[in-house]
């Protein structure tokens, strides 16, 4: 089949590559996006960054980045105008605090993982970009994401918090910011080019159902969440 035959068929691609379909994620008869390549020890660097939670790799480069603890794409798609936090460490039990983007970092990565994990920031905002889609009124346009990725990116945000210190249990006892003795972290986000993901995970089909709120007749939409192992 001829490029332009592809384009023609499938338009681009559901994944936002702007590639045609039929040349990215959809082959074989169905829709597949492969998880994204995260090379953590190819970094081109040699050394432990003390601030940064992969420093056990000693790949890291010498400056640290101002790691957004949730990706900034995440916090765009999420309404820069409005976001306020509460349950962190560093905030009072009940608190809530109006916090811009630019407020939430932490220095816990050096520069070189920051941007060895950057394609899991930008699946976990596309990610929320189609939920926000689905809570609009315009008809959500088909998305396609890779289950492993949102996984990683969900484990990334988790790690952040936790290596800042920002977590916290019930009573604002702050919690340690370490793992488990036998998690490894760096193998749990990375994958290396040529290694064969098995099809497990977390899978997200979203259609168009009824409200079924008493009273309403209007569409709503629902979300479907399953684990495939
Ligand atoms: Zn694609
Ligand atoms: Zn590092």
């Amino acid at each position: 089949m001829g490029e332009a035959k592809r384009k023609r068929q499938f338009g681009l691609c559901r994944c936002g590559s702007l590639r045609a379909g039929g040349e990215c994620c959809f082959r074989n008869g169905s829709w597949f996006k492969p998880p994204s390549t995260v090379d953590l020890i190819a970094t081109g660097f040699s050394g432990s960054h003390p601030r940064c939670y992969l420093r056990h790799l000693n790949t890291c480069s010498d400056k640290v980045s101002r790691e957004h603890t949730i990706s900034a794409v995440v916090l765009r798609a999420m309404g820069s105008a409005s976001l306020r936090v509460g349950g962190a460490s560093w905030l009072a039990d009940g608190e809530e605090r109006a916090m811009g983007i630019s407020g939430m970092v932490a220095n816990c990565l050096c520069i070189a993982h920051k941007g060895a994990l950057a394609s899991l920031d930008a699946a976990g905002g596309q990610f929320y970009e189609s939920l926000q889609q689905l809570s609009g009124l315009k008809k959500p346009t088909p998305s396609l994401l890779s289950g492993h990725d949102i996984e990683r990116w969900m484990l990334k945000t988790a790690v952040a918090l936790a290596a800042s210190g920002q977590l916290c249990a019930v009573g604002q006892e702050r919690l340690p910011g370490t793992f488990a003795d036998g998690i490894d972290l760096a193998a749990l986000l990375q994958v290396s080019i040529g290694v064969l993901i098995p099809t497990s995970g977390l899978r997200c089909r979203c259609a168009t159902i009824p409200d079924f709120r008493p009273g309403r007749s209007r569409a709503g939409r629902k979300i479907r969440f399953r684990q495939r192992v």
